[in-house]
């Protein structure tokens, strides 16, 4: 795809969640049409699009109609399989690129990834499933990475899922156990002082495009806040948006990238990056000149970004579960911007919606 879309034409968004759909209502926004992909039932993504495909990764026809009726495709989550992307991607051009996705589709491709283009990274060792003495495995990587440490899968992990805490040789057995067999990285635990993201674009003329880090407080492995602007130094920010760059320019990336760094006493560690739009950049609806969502549209629609002028001190909060009973009050609130994601049942731990409240005009910490 050399030459930029033009309004009208369609983008293709794999996955149906509320990424999708607030990506869809950006799309929208610039004139184009868009086309949802997604296996699961009621995608709230459905509801702000031109056209649901509702079938699994699997079902070869179905992605090759949807494919066919697109001029690019993008995507809300990771987990992609490499088949489908392979239909896909003989059809219509896809954005970001497969090597990103297949990067941090794996916990271990990725750390690796990070620590071959000099990032730092928390130490971590590989704990293989197929070992023939699994325990003895554990054992060793313990000893590399120290404890406390936690255990996480490899794939599919996300809002904390998949993962468990060692705190000492004796919790071992039951953090093998709660993996259920599946490969898995060893994580020493990382002491840090707060947890910040960046969000960060990258286009098709390679431009660079960093929005202000924000601060992330998480409540039981879910993103609860994220603070605008993170209480960190210059220097800080600036070698949160170097780290960034650095991965995207090595990625050949075109998109919005979610970075999730440690901010630790010696320095800033990469936690995990997202390639797509990020839960911890919701904020960017309202405290800068334009959000993360037009601007990946703007990405991979071939158009010049936007630079992510921040006009506003900013909290977000993400609405979980039965915190939708709280949507009455803040709705009658000044100043708070609500955002809901039209699902239809409030489970314990589903993101229903979240409320970004300006604080005041842009300032420094
Ligand atoms: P993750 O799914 O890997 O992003 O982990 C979810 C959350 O668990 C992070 O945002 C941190 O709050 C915490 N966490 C994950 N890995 C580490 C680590 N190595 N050291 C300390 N805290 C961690």
């Amino acid at each position: 795809m050399s030459e930029p879309l033009k309004p009208g034409q369609t983008i293709g968004i794999l996955g149906g969640g509320q990424l999708g759909r607030m990506l869809a209502m950006a799309a929208a926004r610039l004139g184009f049409h868009v086309h949802i992909y997604e296996p699961g039932a009621k995608p709230p993504a459905g509801e702000v699009a031109d056209l649901t495909f509702s079938a699994g990764y699997d079902d070869v026809d179905a992605l090759e109609r949807f494919a066919a009726g697109v001029d690019v495709v993008t995507y809300e989550f990771e987990n992609v399989p490499a088949d489908a992307l392979d239909r896909i991607e003989a059809l219509v051009p896809f954005r970001p690129n497969r090597r990103a996705l297949a990067v941090s589709q794996d916990r271990l491709d990725e750390k690796t990834f990070l620590t071959d283009i000099g990032l730092k990274v928390a130490p971590f060792a590989a704990v293989d499933a197929g070992a023939t003495d699994a325990a003895a495995e554990l054992a060793q990587a313990m000893a590399k990475v120290g404890t406390p440490a936690i255990l996480k899968t490899r794939r599919l992990g996300y809002d904390g899922k998949g993962q468990a805490r060692i705190n000492g040789p004796h919790e071992a057995p039951a953090a093998r156990e709660a993996m259920g067999g599946t490969a898995a990285v060893l994580e020493g635990f990382v002491n840090f002082n707060r947890e910040i993201s960046v969000i960060a674009a990258r286009g098709a003329d390679d431009r660079i495009a960093c929005f202000e880090p924000g601060e992330n407080v998480h409540k039981d492995g879910i993103l609860h806040t994220t603070t605008v602007p993170a209480n960190i130094d210059s220097a800080t920010r600036d070698r949160a948006f170097g780290i960034a760059g650095t991965i995207l320019a090595a990625l050949d990336y075109v998109g919005v990238l979610g970075v999730e760094l440690f901010d630790t006493d010696n320095g800033l560690i990469v936690n995990e990056i997202a390639p797509r739009v990020h839960n911890s950049g919701h904020w960017t609806e309202a405290g800068a000149v334009i959000d993360q969502f037009e601007q990946h549209i703007r990405a991979v629609a071939g158009w010049p970004l936007v630079d992510p002028v921040r006009h506003s001190d900013v909290v977000m909060t993400n609405l979980i579960g039965d915190d939708l009973d709280q949507v009455p009050d803040i709705a009658a609130e000044t100043g708070a911007m609500l955002h809901l994601y039209g699902k239809a049942e409030a489970r314990p731990g589903r993101k229903m919606g979240h409320v970004t409240r300006v604080t005041g005009p842009a300032g420094d910490r």
